[in-house]
C-alpha cells in the first residue's frame, strides 16, 4: 500500500507551470535494474476504471488486488506517435544511424506499466549474420494457432502481409521503441489499434519465408533492430531491467548480446544488492561508501539510477568530477 500512497500523493501535487504538461510525474518506487517477470497471465482484469483526465486508470483484478495503470488516454498524448507514422513500410524512420545519440537511456517499462513476454521458450535462432543473411530478430518456437501477446502497450502501426515477414504486426510503444511479431497465421489487430501489454495481437504460424511454425520476433529503435535478448530473457519470459541503456553500436547486425554481457548484468544487480545493503546496514552514514569502477556503458546518469542517488551527489563525492565529465573506463568513483 505505501507505494500506492506515494502515488496518490504525487498526483494530488499541483500541475508545474508548464501548460503543456499536466501529467503527474510517474514515480519508480522499484528499482531501476530489477528484472520484471512476465505478466500473469491467470489473473483476470474484471474492471478498468478512469482516475482522472491524464489517463491514468485504475485496473481491478479477479483476486481483489488492483492498479494504477497508463491507458490509451496517458500514452498516446506523445509525439512519438506522430514522429514518421506511416504503414508504408517495416522501417517507417530511414534515417542515418549517425542522427541517433550515442546512448538513450529507455524506461522499457515502468510502474505503471505492463510487460508480458511475447513467447517464453529457448531461442533457436539468434539476431545476428545467419549463413551470409542478416536476421534482425530472436527466433522463438510455438505451434501455429498458438496466442502471441504484446509485449507492452503501444499503437499498432503497421498489419498487413509483408514479403519474408508473412503475416507482420509491428506496434510502437511510448519509449520510441517498436517491437516486431512477424510469421503469424492470424493478425487480430489493424493498424491505430491500441493494445495493452499482454494484449493477444495474433496467433503463431509460419507465414512468409519460414520453415516451420515460429514467432520472428525482433526489437528496433528508430527503425533499427537490436538483439532482444538484451532487454528479454526468453527462457525465463523476464524483462533483464525495467531501464536500458541503448548504446549506439548495438544497432548493428553483427552486435550480438552475448555471454559477456550477461555476466556483467549480473555482476551490476549484485552491486545493486551491495549497495543497497550497505545503505539498509548504516543509513545515511558516512562510513558506508559505496565505489563503482566504471565500464563501458556507464554513464552517471544511469549510475545514479542503479544506486538510489544523484548524479550532484555523486559528483559533490568525488574530486574532479562534474556532470560534463567524461568517464574514463576504469575510473573508480565514490557513489555514496
Ligand atoms: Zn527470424
Amino acid at each position: 500500500m505505501a507505494a500506492a500512497v506515494t502515488i496518490i500523493s504525487a498526483l494530488a501535487l499541483p500541475a508545474q507551470n508548464d501548460t503543456m504538461k499536466s501529467k503527474p510525474e510517474v514515480l519508480v518506487p522499484r528499482p531501476s535494474l530489477e528484472s520484471v517477470p512476465s505478466m500473469d497471465a491467470s489473473k483476470k482484469v474484471l474492471d478498468t476504471l478512469d482516475f482522472d483526465d491524464s489517463g491514468l486508470q485504475i485496473v481491478l483484478y479477479s483476486d481483489n488486488t488492483w492498479k494504477y495503470y497508463k491507458g490509451p488516454g496517458y500514452i498516446l498524448d506523445n509525439s512519438v506517435f506522430d514522429e514518421k507514422w506511416t504503414s508504408n513500410y517495416p522501417d517507417s524512420y530511414r534515417i542515418p544511424l549517425d542522427s541517433i545519440p550515442e546512448r538513450t537511456t529507455i524506461w522499457v517499462v515502468d510502474t505503471l506499466s505492463d510487460y508480458r513476454c511475447p513467447d517464453i521458450a529457448k531461442i533457436y535462432s539468434p539476431f545476428g549474420y545467419r549463413h551470409g543473411h542478416r536476421h534482425s530478430g530472436v527466433d522463438i518456437p510455438l505451434r501455429t494457432g498458438d496466442p502471441v501477446y504484446a509485449a507492452f502497450a503501444g499503437k499498432v502501426r503497421f498489419s498487413k502481409y509483408y514479403h519474408g515477414y508473412g503475416n507482420l504486426v509491428i506496434i510502437r510503444h511510448e519509449n520510441g521503441l517498436e517491437t516486431f511479431y512477424a510469421h503469424l497465421s492470424k493478425r487480430n489487430v489493424e493498424e491505430g489499434d491500441w493494445v495493452d501489454a499482454g494484449q493477444q495481437i495474433g496467433l503463431g504460424g509460419a507465414t512468409g519465408r519460414a520453415t516451420g511454425a515460429h514467432l520472428h520476433f525482433e526489437t528496433r529503435y528508430k527503425g533499427y533492430a537490436f538483439d532482444p535478448q538484451r532487454i528479454i530473457d526468453f527462457e525465463s519470459g523476464e524483462l533483464r531491467n525495467r531501464v536500458f541503456t541503448l548504446d549506439r553500436s548495438y544497432l548493428d547486425i553483427r552486435s550480438r548480446f552475448d555471454s559477456d554481457e550477461k555476466a556483467n548484468l549480473l555482476a551490476d544487480s549484485k552491486s545493486v544488492n551491495t549497495a543497497r545493503e550497505a545503505s539498509k546496514s548504516s543509513p545515511a552514514s558516512s562510513t558506508s561508501a559505496v565505489y563503482h569502477t566504471i565500464r563501458k556503458g556507464d554513464t552517471l546518469y544511469s549510475l545514479a539510477l542503479r544506486y538510489h542517488t544523484s548524479v550532484k551527489r555523486i559528483c559533490a563525492l568525488n574530486n574532479n568530477l562534474s556532470s560534463g565529465t567524461t568517464l574514463k573506463l576504469g575510473r573508480r568513483i565514490r557513489i555514496k
